[in-house]
């Protein structure tokens, strides 16, 4: 491996409790196909489901996804053992505060604003949570202020690019200087990367061992329901993830299901494209409304959006109007601010209708 950290030591940061545990050895360590042999080995019912039609929910799921991550093996042309999938990415951030934050000792850096999961989980895992925000109005890190305020207690730094709720890219640079300086964990949450004309950063977990890379199938590919997220990092790092998950942390559907989705990359890329050309037909029709302040520039499937007043009127106006958006507001930086998911072109027109319709009576 190529390492550019002189002082990076994976396993110093690891929590001694973890370093010290025996994993759960589930029954089956091979998962074998399901026809050839008598599986007495795990409680599971023999005799099937109540479910009518023939299926094998009767049995647990393969603990490591294998045919799942070889066909994201595939798609991302990086090895299984660089990979880990969780129950969403929420459990895989969930994994990596339990891992490497020792609770009420370490801290962890994020900036807002920001997606809200880095925090909440910190605080269940007792991990002191300390806010750098991004720059105003470009959404951007404080290099130097983060530089003052990382310690020898801080353990994991939470960056989102494209950021939630801003739609940015952060500035590739900086997300290379930080993984240069700092010797703790940098979690680089991708969920938007698709929407992006910005490469991706897993490439890089060879050159940088302090590197997990979050991504999801819950957006560019449809597949929120199954919730199943995608951790890239070094070999060692998936090793430990490995060995504190759940046994069986993704169902037998949601794996299926998603191996099937997968195959259909003409799709995948025909919704990225048709929610790229409406994300540019929402921002031009929205800059013309007199109540909207500004549209943020966004490598994502959502706008920010500032308006000249209050967004929680505009908020609430469209929830009598039966749509549905997310008003940021209360949120650091997000003054009157409503972020607001691409639809298809039917719902966004009805959106921008009733927009235009409130900005006219007031
Ligand atoms: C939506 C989103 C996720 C996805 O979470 P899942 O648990 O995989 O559905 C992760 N990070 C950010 C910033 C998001 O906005």
């Amino acid at each position: 491996m190529n390492n550019h950290h002189y002082n990076f030591n994976l396993e110093s940061l690891i929590r001694k409790n973890i370093l010290r545990m025996d994993p759960y050895i589930s029954a089956r360590k091979e998962h074998k196909s399901k026809q050839k042999y008598i599986f007495l080995d795990a409680n599971e019912n023999s005799f099937g489901s109540t479910l009518s039609f023939f299926n094998s929910y009767n049995r647990y799921p393969d603990p490591f996804q294998k045919k799942l991550k070889e066909r994201i093996s595939k798609l991302k042309n990086i090895p299984i053992s660089n990979i880990f999938l969780g129950n969403g990415s929420d459990e895989i951030i969930d994994l990596i505060y339990r891992i490497f934050s020792r609770p009420e000792i370490d801290n962890s850096i994020i900036f807002p604003p920001t997606y809200g999961m880095y925090e909440v989980l910190g605080n269940i895992h007792g991990a002191n949570i300390i806010k750098i925000p991004l720059t105003k109005e470009k959404f951007q890190l404080n290099i130097e202020k983060i530089k003052e305020t990382i310690n020898k207690y801080s353990k994991i730094i939470f960056l989102c690019s494209p950021n939630n709720p801003t739609g940015n890219d952060l500035i590739k640079k900086d997300i290379k200087t930080l993984l240069k300086i700092f010797t703790g964990i940098i979690v680089l949450d991708e969920a938007y990367i698709d929407f992006s004309h910005e490469k991706s950063f897993y490439t890089e977990i060879y050159k940088y061992p302090n590197l997990i890379v979050i991504q999801t199938l819950s957006k560019s590919w449809g597949l929120a329901g199954l919730r199943i997220g995608i951790g890239i990092a070094s070999e060692e790092i998936i090793k430990w993830m490995n060995k504190i998950k759940s046994p069986y942390n993704i169902s037998v559907i949601s794996q299926e299901i998603a191996i099937k989705a997968l195959e259909n990359q003409d799709l995948f890329f025909f919704h990225i494209k048709n929610i790229i050309s409406e994300r540019k037909y929402m921002e031009s029709v929205l800059n013309k409304i007199t109540i909207i302040k500004k549209v943020y520039p966004s490598s994502s499937n959502f706008l920010l959006v500032k308006t000249n007043f209050s967004s929680t009127k505009l908020y609430k106006y469209l929830i009598n109007k039966r749509i549905f958006v997310r008003d940021r507001t209360k949120i650091l930086l997000c003054n009157d601010c409503l972020r607001i998911t691409i639809g298809t072109h039917e719902e966004n027109k009805c959106l921008l209708n009733y927009i235009k319709k409130y900005s006219l009576s007031i």
